[in-house]
């Protein structure tokens, strides 16, 4: 068997580490057909601490090729990364594409696989926020209609490819590979410099994440988001670990409130050290509902939709939205100590890449 495994863009990274390692945990048992793989890293996050910084951390092998194709518009990139990779798998090719999540490189990857006739499979199918104003929902669309085989995170993503058409028996839930990384690593987390540098206590700090364009393209818009936290948060240090995107447009904000700490983005380790210990976590990320979720900790999602439902059905997230007063009303509560417990989703056991393996080294034998 012989795979070639795509990432290109932080999310990707977490999601890619565990199933690296159940295949190399495969080929070390040695009844168990061996899975030749290569890893394709497409260069989409080239800063190191979007992208290097996630190797070393999380034990991920080099990457077999870098096609280096950072930048440019939606459309550029995703040409560029067609261009590249369908190079590389004419000289290299394989018998399994393997996608995971929602980013530029997840669609033009899975496009360039399907028409060289390699079969796809992607890991966190089925997800939907069905808000084509994102293009990480029109990433899911397209490749969800050309996968052949669909790794899950939940029943409801099952649902949604089944309504989609999918054939019942390519669908597999399996469970989430972002919690098989958080729960391998929960013992490394550790204290990130910040923790002393702004006297951070446990439960007393908040963490701010915002990357997608509706919140941080418009300084006006990010400034409204950011005025309305500050005024209901009591004076605690907000910690803001800032994503590349997201910086460009903050230099030109001004002055800024002294209990917001703006920082570089943090590795995987020292994030989720303040996520752990932190009161809640606001934000307008995908994966760090997931993580919250399983960790327990409060999460405010300043968006209208969600593709993961279950963080806010059975989890500690809820969506907020946007509006100054439903920010207000939800700090409010957190405040008053009225925030849901929240619980684990089905099959987030650390277990998923485990799953997807052996069901690869079946589906392939
Ligand atoms: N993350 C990190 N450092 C940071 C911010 C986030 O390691 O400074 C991790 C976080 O723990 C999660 C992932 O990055 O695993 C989420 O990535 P992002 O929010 O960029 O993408 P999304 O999940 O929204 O696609």
């Amino acid at each position: 068997m012989n795979f070639t495994i795509i990432a290109g863009a932080r999310p990707n990274f977490i999601k890619i580490a565990p199933i690296i390692h159940a295949i190399q945990q495969n080929n070390d048992r040695e009844e168990r057909d061996k899975i030749r793989f290569r890893l394709i890293h497409t260069g989409q996050h080239y800063d190191a601490k979007m992208s290097d910084t996630f190797f070393q951390e999380l034990n991920i092998p080099e990457p077999s090729d870098n096609l280096g194709c950072g930048g440019g518009s939606q459309a550029e990139q995703t040409a560029a990364i067609m261009i590249a990779f369908e190079r590389d798998l004419i000289l290299h090719p394989a018998d399994l594409v393997v996608v995971v999540g929602d980013v530029t490189s997840t669609l033009a990857c899975s496009i360039v696989a399907k028409k060289q006739g390699i079969k796809v499979a992607h890991v966190e199918a089925g997800i939907r926020s069905y808000d084509l104003t994102m293009p990480e929902e029109i990433n899911r669309m397209v490749t969800d209609s050309i996968t052949d085989y669909f790794f899950t995170t939940s029943t409801t993503a099952n649902g949604n490819l089944l309504k989609a058409g999918v054939a019942e028996n390519n669908i597999f839930f399996v469970g989430n590979v972002m919690i098989d990384t958080l729960l391998a690593n929960k013992q490394r987390f550790r204290q990130p410099p910040v923790w002393g540098e702004a006297g951070l206590q446990k439960q007393q700090y908040l963490v701010l994440t915002l990357h997608r364009p509706s919140n941080v393209d418009e300084g006006q818009k990010l400034m409204q988001l950011i005025d309305t936290i500050i005024a209901n948060t009591h004076g605690l240090p907000i910690i803001f670990p800032i994503h590349p995107r997201t910086k460009s447009i903050f230099h030109a904000l001004g002055v800024l409130p002294e209990n917001l700490h703006i920082i570089d983005p943090l590795g995987y380790l020292e994030f989720n050290y303040l996520v752990q210990h932190s009161k809640a976590v606001v934000t307008d990320s995908g994966g760090i509902t997931e993580e919250t979720t399983v960790m327990g900790v409060p999460c405010l999602t300043l968006r209208n939709s969600t593709e993961r439902p279950e963080t806010v059905a059975i989890g500690t997230n809820e969506l907020v939205g946007t509006q100054p007063e439903a920010i207000v009303e939800a700090l409010g509560r957190l405040f008053a100590g009225n925030w849901k417990k929240g619980g684990i989703p089905e099959l987030w056991d650390g277990k998923a890449a485990d799953r997807i393996v052996d069901l690869l080294v079946r589906l392939h034998a």
